[in-house]
Parts: structure tokens; C-alpha cells; sequence
């Protein structure tokens, strides 16, 4: 940074990204569904966290409002696992996805390096180059292919 920000900074520390997501959304009971950073954990490339935490929370108050009607314990544990289940397909995808965008991003993989610089000694003859480096496969495009809920 440039020297004349020095007097702006007043707090440095390091951040370790993680790509965890938990092995399951809901206790044995069905009593708890977890949402957002209580679930996973990405890598911001991609802007997966907060977007998909708001999903998690959106899913699992519909399950539990079904769970609340439930005429049965059996119909009011299947509600609950249903939230769990469709937050959780998502949480990989999602952290398959920060994945893609940390490799791109970060990544020093000999095939990684080599596709940056053919791109950046490209950029001037194909422009879509220069978009692919700078853009890569950054946000959530579309959602995972099981889910057919639309947010
Ligand atoms: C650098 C960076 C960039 C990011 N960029 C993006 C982005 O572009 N797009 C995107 O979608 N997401 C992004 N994220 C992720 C996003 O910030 C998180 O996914 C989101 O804030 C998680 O919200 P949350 O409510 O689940 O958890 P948190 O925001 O962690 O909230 C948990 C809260 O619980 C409190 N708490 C913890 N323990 C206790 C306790 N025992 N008792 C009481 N309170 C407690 C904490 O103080 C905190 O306020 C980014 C994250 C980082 C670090």
C-alpha cells in the first residue's frame, strides 16, 4: 500500500480462508437447523457466504413454519430435514464454487499459470481474455441443479 494511507490504517491481521461445510444442517432430534456461517465456511471469491446464509435462513424459517402446522411428529421432523437437506446440496455447491473462484484467483498450479499468461499474452488480439483474467468465474451464476426452490 502506498505510504501516504499509513495514517488511515488502523487495523491489520491475517485471515485464513476455510472451505468447510457441516455434515449435517440438523441434529438428530430435527430440534436445530443451522444457517449461514454456522453451516460452512468459504473463501469470499465467488461472494458465496452472505449469499447463501440469507438463502439458508429464507429455507429454514419455511421449514419450520411447515414444522409448526405438522399434525405429526413423523410430518414435523420431515419438514425440518427437508430445510436441512436442500441448505446443505447447496453449501457444497457453494463451496464448490469459492473453490473455482480461489484457484482462479490464487491458484499456482503449473496449468493455472500457464492459462493466466497465454490469456494475458492474448489480451490485445482476443478481448474476452482480458474478461476471463479479470472477471473469471466469480458469483453465483446459477444454482446447484437439485434444487428446484427459486430465491
Ligand atoms: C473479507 C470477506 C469478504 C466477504 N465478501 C462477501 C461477499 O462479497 N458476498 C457474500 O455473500 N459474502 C461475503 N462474505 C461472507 C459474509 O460476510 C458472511 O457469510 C456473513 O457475514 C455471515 O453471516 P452470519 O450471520 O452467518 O455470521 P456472522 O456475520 O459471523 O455473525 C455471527 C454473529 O454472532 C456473534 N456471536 C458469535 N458467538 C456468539 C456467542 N457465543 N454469543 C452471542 N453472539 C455470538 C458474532 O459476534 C457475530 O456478530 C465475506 C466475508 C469476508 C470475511
Amino acid at each position: 500500500m502506498d505510504p501516504k494511507y499509513a495514517d488511515s490504517i488502523t487495523w491489520v491481521s491475517s485471515y485464513r480462508f476455510h472451505q468447510v461445510v457441516v455434515n449435517a444442517f440438523t441434529d438428530e432430534h430435527h430440534r436445530v437447523l443451522l444457517a449461514g456461517e454456522a453451516a460452512h465456511l468459504f473463501a469470499p471469491f465467488g461472494a458465496r457466504g452472505l449469499n447463501s446464509g440469507v438463502p439458508d435462513a429464507v429455507i429454514a424459517v419455511r421449514g419450520i413454519e411447515k414444522a409448526l402446522s405438522a399434525s405429526s411428529e413423523e410430518e414435523r421432523k420431515a419438514a425440518i430435514a427437508a430445510s436441512a437437506k436442500e441448505r446443505r446440496i447447496a453449501a457444497l455447491w457453494n463451496r464448490d464454487g469459492s473453490s473455482t473462484a480461489l484457484h482462479h484467483l490464487q491458484g499456482d498450479s503449473r496449468e493455472m499459470n500457464m492459462k493466466r499468461e497465454i490469456a494475458a499474452s492474448l489480451v490485445s488480439v482476443v478481448p474476452s481474455m482480458g474478461r476471463w483474467l479479470d472477471e473469471g468465474p466469480y458469483g453465483p451464476k446459477f444454482g446447484p441443479p437439485e434444487l428446484t426452490t427459486k430465491y
